[in-house]
């Protein structure tokens, strides 16, 4: 390609050069021992990453959505019920999938712009005196509405009324871009993808199961063969896997865990609460507002920006992609049209964000939107100008 920008999806996203070149290993024999020396790195790697001591992590050659199954078939049985809230496209895929696998999903329907209704929650679980939920199902990050929902506030909701269902959190948005704490929070099941925060080509489904998740594992009924834990316990602890695993993956998630941490995660997460809050400026300043609620719902790895009544926000996306080269995401399911999403996450630095607020600018002035051209750069630019650049590392 001629002419190489940036992504602004919420994933994929953009792969950092010296991450691509890690990816690049020649054929290895996966029963080596050299393969083990790079797998246990990236094992210890992502559990810092999740933020935990006491869990386990799985690596499977698949995506986010088969971490979703790994999670479920490897801890529930059919029949058993789950609780979970829809409020958007990914917290929906979810429920879904769990439906097809014969759970029985008591579901709080919750308008897509909210965050994970946590009263609501509370409340089911005070009614459930019999403990009929099994588990309880999070997407810490919906990716379709950019909403980032409280999971201590859901762990505190667990407590409280003493509800010994397991919690499980999607993070696939979140991990390795916004705080993340399995152990803190008692997340039993953390799920993340390798195409996201770390900022891998699609491929890795990356998990973390608690000790109580690992427990349950035993006695759990639903059909599984490719994503069973126990054959993964078995063969890690002979330092391999029960099948072929994605060789260059892992050591490129080992390369992309040493950049997060290179970076500091604290300085990760920074970077990202800058650059969000930078495009939020620019949204301001266009006149137009995110899908989340407020602002203590807004997400530092994607926003879900409302367009102008009578515009419609795909139009924009494929304008961007066809004359400017440039990706932005669509609206999913029932914000479709309605939204256009500005991924914020993985190698992006201030310059890179000005660009995609630059380019979404010129196709609402190319589609006769209500914009000046330049006052969302402008809000975005002063706003970068002056909050410390916490991101510019090569400048020191
Ligand atoms: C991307 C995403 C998924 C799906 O992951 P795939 O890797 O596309 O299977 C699930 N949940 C959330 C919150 C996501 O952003």
């Amino acid at each position: 390609m001629s002419s190489q920008n940036p992504v602004f999806i919420p994933g994929p996203t953009n792969i950092p050069e010296a991450i691509r070149k890690a990816c690049d290993v020649p054929t290895m024999d996966h029963r080596s021992p050299a393969f083990a020396r790079m797998f246990k790195p990236a094992i210890a790697g992502v559990k810092r990453v999740l933020g935990t001591e006491a869990g386990q992590v799985f690596i499977f050659p698949s995506t986010g959505t088969g971490g979703w199954e790994a999670a479920i078939t490897n801890t529930l049985s059919p029949g058993d019920t789950v609780l979970a809230a829809r409020f958007g496209m990914f917290s929906h895929r979810w429920i879904d999938m769990c439906q097809r696998h014969g759970l029985n999903v008591q579901v709080i329907e919750t308008p897509w712009g909210q965050g994970a209704p946590i009263a609501a929650i509370e409340a089911a679980l005070a009614a459930d005196a019999s403990h009929r939920i099994k588990a309880v199902l999070a997407t810490h990050n919906e990716t379709a509405t950019g909403v980032r929902s409280d999971i201590a506030a859901l762990r505190g909701a667990l407590d409280k009324t003493g509800h010994p269902a397991l919690l499980y959190v999607d993070g696939v948005s979140s991990i390795g871009s916004m705080p993340f704490e399995m152990d803190g929070w008692g997340v039993d099941l953390a799920i993340a993808g390798s195409q996201k925060g770390f900022m891998l080509p699609a491929g890795l489904a990356i998990l973390g199961a608690s000790p109580k998740a690992l427990a349950a594992m035993e006695t759990a009924q639903l059909p599984r063969c490719f994503f069973d834990f126990r054959d993964m316990v078995k063969s890690y602890a002979a330092g391999g896997y029960p099948y072929t695993p994605s060789v260059g993956l892992i050591a490129g998630l080992a390369a992309s865990i040493e950049m997060l941490e290179d970076e500091g995660l604290e300085q990760v997460y920074a970077r990202h609460h800058r650059l969000a809050e930078g495009v939020r400026r620019a949204v301001a300043a266009w006149g137009m507002k995110p899908c989340a609620a407020s602002p203590d719902l807004y997400s530092d790895t994607v926003t879900a920006v409302v367009v102008p009544q009578g515009c419609n926000g795909t139009a924009l996306v494929q304008l961007a992609a066809e004359k400017y080269g440039v990706a932005f995401g669509v609206g999913l399911g029932e914000v479709a049209g309605k939204v256009f999403r500005i991924g914020h996450l993985g190698m992006l630095t201030d310059v890179m964000v000005l660009s995609g607020l630059a380019t979404a600018e010129m196709c609402m002035a190319d589609l006769g939107w209500p914009v000046t051209l330049g006052s969302g750069v402008a809000a975005a630019q002063e706003y970068y100008r002056t909050s410390a650049a916490q991101s510019v590392k090569a400048a020191a």
